[in-house]
């Protein structure tokens, strides 16, 4: 069993898949993770990282046991992950190992931005999550705030989500886009408690249906 989560940064989308993996008792796999790892690998090398030889060949030599590094976390390593996930030859080279964790029994769950159309197009339930720009600066500027962060204004942050929108939905390798069958699940309005509640069902009417069939 494969349920894909793709949408943009802050929309809730990594919670809601851990959440949703943890309620069917799947594997979960955060595949923003891989592209923010190789990023960093590319400039702690001292490369820059729109390097094509450096970025491809830390994407092959990437080590999954690194993903838990908790300086992959934040905005920053989202950004500079934008930038390598750009490159084709790093996409693919990343290719493999998601199809493989998609395999994994008894189901798992991946998020990102091509998991749908891209990584795992039969996937049985594809979710697409998202929020206004505007709500989703917001939820990135109290978390900043809420963990001390002072200096950053939320226009900032605005700015931020928009530039990576555009870059990730703007590539021309595997953009950022909602699949043909994808549920489309807008956050704007809602807590996270109410955005799992409607992924769940979502994703059981579509399992359901899938089913009938
Ligand atoms: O989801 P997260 O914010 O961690 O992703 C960081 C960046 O990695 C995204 O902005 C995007 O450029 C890239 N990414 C991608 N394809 C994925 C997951 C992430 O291109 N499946």
């Amino acid at each position: 069993m494969i349920i894909a989560i793709d949408g943009p940064a802050a929309s809730g989308k990594g919670t809601i898949a851990k959440r949703v993996a943890d309620h069917f008792g799947f594997h979960c796999l955060d595949t923003g993770l891989l592209y923010r790892a190789v990023a960093r690998d590319v400039a702690r090398a001292g490369f820059k990282l729109d390097d094509t030889w450096a970025a491809v060949a830390f994407a092959r030599g990437l080590d999954a046991a690194t993903l838990d590094d908790p300086a992959l976390r934040g905005a920053e390593a989202g950004d500079r992950a934008s930038v390598v996930a750009k490159i084709p030859e790093v996409r693919r080279a990343l290719l493999a190992y998601q199809r493989a964790f998609a395999r994994r029994e008894p189901g798992a769950v991946l998020d990102g931005r091509d998991i749908g159309t891209v990584v795992c197009p039969d996937a049985d339930a594809k979710l697409f999550v998202t929020a206004t720009s505007e709500v989703r600066a917001e939820r990135r500027f109290l978390e900043l705030r809420s963990r001390g962060d002072q200096s950053t204004s939320f226009d900032e942050v605005l700015d931020s989500i928009l530039a990576r929108d555009a870059r990730d939905s703007g590539r021309a390798d595997a953009p950022m886009k909602i699949a043909d069958d994808a549920i489309l699940l807008d956050t704007t309005q809602l807590d996270i408690e109410a955005a799992f509640d409607a992924a769940v069902g979502s994703i059981k009417r579509k399992i359901g249906q899938r089913a009938a069939t």
